[in-house]
């Protein structure tokens, strides 16, 4: 294939817009902020289910405190009923003598459930301050996620606007090669990674290797506008006078 010695050093400008537009691609995949992003939304997973938690463990102790209550309540009726029929003065000793032994039950009964009482309401008092704790972990991961995202949104417009020009260069830059020899780039550069490179001090700079001496002598034999190419790496090489030749 022949083009151009001109034609084929434009082609180190087209390699060079292709690169940046290869760096874009690359940093599209690995920001940062994707992993963090990933990161928070786990931690912020499990805050919330400890939060769920939290408020299941409140609402049971809840639950218990009115079950006492309900308990605390109808112990204190019955004591209250029998007390009563104890001034009506309609029992009989007997009978006084039953209900004397069941208020002393009574009271007893209530003191257990009311020291029951007290430390379930501190164990609700914990479990209350636990919730809050656990709301405010959840709170501060919702802002760690939205300020993440706002950050990796940022970058991605950052990675638009840098594509965006260098995909117009490209529209412009393209139209100016010969058609077989853009296929060649545009395919070396699929396969490869690099589809035009410098010839720099012997070197091909798309693989970087140095070029052994039977394809110097044969790219030094070469004419100008011949299209020579690395024997490893495929990509076409530009010869400048900085080739070594
Ligand atoms: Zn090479």
């Amino acid at each position: 294939m022949k083009a151009d010695p001109s034609v084929q050093r434009q082609l180190l400008e087209l390699a060079s817009v292709d690169a940046e537009l290869a760096r874009v691609a690359h940093r599209r995949r690995n920001l940062p902020e994707l992993a963090e992003i990933e990161d928070i939304e786990k931690s912020l997973r499990d805050k919330r289910d400890a939060l769920v938690n939290a408020q299941t463990s409140t609402s049971d102790l809840q639950r218990e405190v009115g079950r006492q209550e309900k308990e605390v309540e109808a112990v204190r009726a019955r004591a209250d009923r029998d007390r009563k029929l104890m001034e009506s003065g309609s029992a009989g000793a007997k009978q006084l003598t039953e209900l004397e032994h069941e208020l002393q039950t009574l009271a007893r009964r209530q003191q257990v459930l009311e020291d029951d009482q007290l430390e379930l309401m501190e164990r609700r008092e914990a479990a209350d301050i636990e919730v809050q704790r656990a709301a405010a972990e959840v709170d501060r991961a919702e802002q760690d996620l939205a300020d993440a995202t706002t950050r990796r949104d940022e970058a991605i417009a950052d990675l638009d606007a840098t594509q965006a020009r260098r995909e117009a260069d490209r529209a412009a830059l393209a139209p100016t090669f010969p058609e077989p020899l853009l296929k060649t780039y545009d395919r070396v550069r699929e396969q490869r990674g690099i589809g035009a490179a410098m010839l720099r001090a012997r070197k091909c700079e798309a693989c970087r290797l140095e070029l052994d001496r039977s394809q110097l002598s044969e790219i030094k034999g070469a004419a100008e506008d011949d299209v020579v190419t690395c024997e490893n790496c495929s990509a076409i090489l530009v010869r400048t006078p900085e080739s070594g030749l």
